[in-house]
């Protein structure tokens, strides 16, 4: 027998049935037309909003990395609750204008940026999170030829990176950011080619639940924008410091102590150096946000038993869901937080192995769960759904097509 992961605390059951933005699982299906099926949750995005901006400390800008998830419904929801958006493609930019975002709040980072996409931010103004000394030229040159200022910030590789992320992205060699011992000589570059310096982006990690490592790397990151200030010579506009704050998905981890960060991170900013005391903090969540706000409802369309292992096989997978199979950066397959959406109530009375329908053995959404009693047509929940779900997962893979989508 393998754990669930922990489900969310937010989640109701009527009649029996799990209930999402007050509405049962059954009835959101009906709603959306048929499974596979993401619902995200508006009140519990909204609830997860209040408790972080109660934390924080009130100078710290929240924003929004839209590659958790961009759909358009939730990316406009988003929109009224958060302080800025970072994008990272020209695709994304696209949308968060259709979404209603503004340039000014809109930064852009990621490597690899296109003249295209360096254009048409710069043009409207977007701020561009350079990632090499290339980068920072191609920007210049683009700007210039388009005879706007563009707004220029550099993304830093630092030499630190965050304990126990979940996956590391700063630290040591990185297709991402320019490296620290770089950075001051490429700003000098930058605001000596009169661009509207707009600061650093220090971002060292993702999906971790340990406040004391969070509170760490964020002194660390205070302590680094201070001094690469100094070297650069320029008080410094604007510091986005990152986020990396996680959820819990699997048995036994701990919901993340926001309260201990952000009394930590108030007393940080109670002491800042004389270079960084007019600068705008904000941090950047994705997933801790977002996440915990949706499920990935499919509906069993098999079960059968080989070899004493009895499997549901189910309308959806892994070209939905590829994190909850453990296929998107995970070492050790644990199991996603499950549980059967017609029968949330039930008691769990057998040992299941709930899997996708497509003709890969990697395409498994729970391994050896206990479950309550299960039949063809029954509704699965994989929860944690509303980040890096449908839209970081290879939805042409054998053809069965995206999932739908709705926002309650
Ligand atoms: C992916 C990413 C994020 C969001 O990460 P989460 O783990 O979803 O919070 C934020 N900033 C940058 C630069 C990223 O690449």
């Amino acid at each position: 027998m393998k754990p669930s992961g922990p489900i969310p605390p937010d989640f109701k059951i009527m009649d029996d049935e799990l209930t999402i933005g007050g509405k049962v699982a059954s009835e959101l299906v009906r709603e959306a037309g048929d499974t596979p099926l993401f619902v995200y949750s508006r009140d519990i995005v909204a609830a997860r909003m209040e408790g972080l901006r109660k934390a924080m400390p009130e100078r710290l800008k929240i924003h929004y990395a839209m590659k958790a998830n961009p759909f358009a419904p939730l990316l406009e929801f988003m929109s009224e609750l958060v302080d800025g958006l970072d994008i990272a493609s020209g695709g994304e930019f696209v949308m968060a204008r259709e979404a209603g975002f503004l340039p000014r709040e809109i930064s852009f980072a990621g490597p690899g940026k296109r003249d295209e996409e360096l254009k048409a931010a710069i043009k409207a103004g977007v701020t561009i999170n350079l990632e090499s000394a290339n980068e920072a030229r191609r920007a210049l040159d683009v700007a210039s030829f388009l005879s706007v200022t563009p707004r220029l910030a550099i993304r830093v590789n630092p030499d630190f990176e965050m304990r126990g992320s979940g996956m590391k992205m700063g630290g040591g060699a990185k297709p991402f950011g320019i490296d620290q011992a770089q950075v001051a000589d490429v700003a000098k570059e930058i605001i000596a080619a009169a661009a509207d310096w707009r600061g650093l982006h220090i971002y060292t990690g993702s999906q971790a639940l340990d406040a004391a490592a969070i509170i760490e790397t964020q002194a660390n990151v205070l302590s680094l924008a201070a001094e690469l200030s100094s070297q650069i010579g320029a008080e410094l506009p604007h510091l986005n410091m990152g986020g990396g704050f996680g959820i819990p998905y699997f048995d036994k981890d701990q919901p993340l102590d926001i309260g201990a960060v952000g009394s930590a991170l108030s007393e940080q900013f109670a002491k800042l150096p004389d270079i960084l005391q007019q600068t705008e903090f904000a941090i950047e969540l994705g997933r801790y946000l977002v996440g915990e706000a949706g499920v990935y409802l499919t509906r069993i369309v098999d079960r059968k038993v080989s070899h004493g292992v009895t499997y549901l096989v189910t309308d959806g997978g892994l070209h939905h869901q590829l994190a909850a199979s453990g296929n998107f950066g995970t070492v050790v397959r644990r199991n996603y937080p499950v549980a059967i959406a017609s029968h949330f109530g039930a008691e769990p009375v057998e040992e299941v192995s709930i899997v996708g329908c497509l003709c890969t053995p990697l395409d498994r959404l729970a391994d050896n769960v206990m479950m309550p009693r299960a039949e063809v047509g029954d509704l699965v929940a994989v929860f944690c759904a509303g980040a890096y779900g449908a839209s970081a997962s290879p939805s042409a893979f054998l053809g069965q097509g995206p999932a739908r989508e709705l926002l309650v």
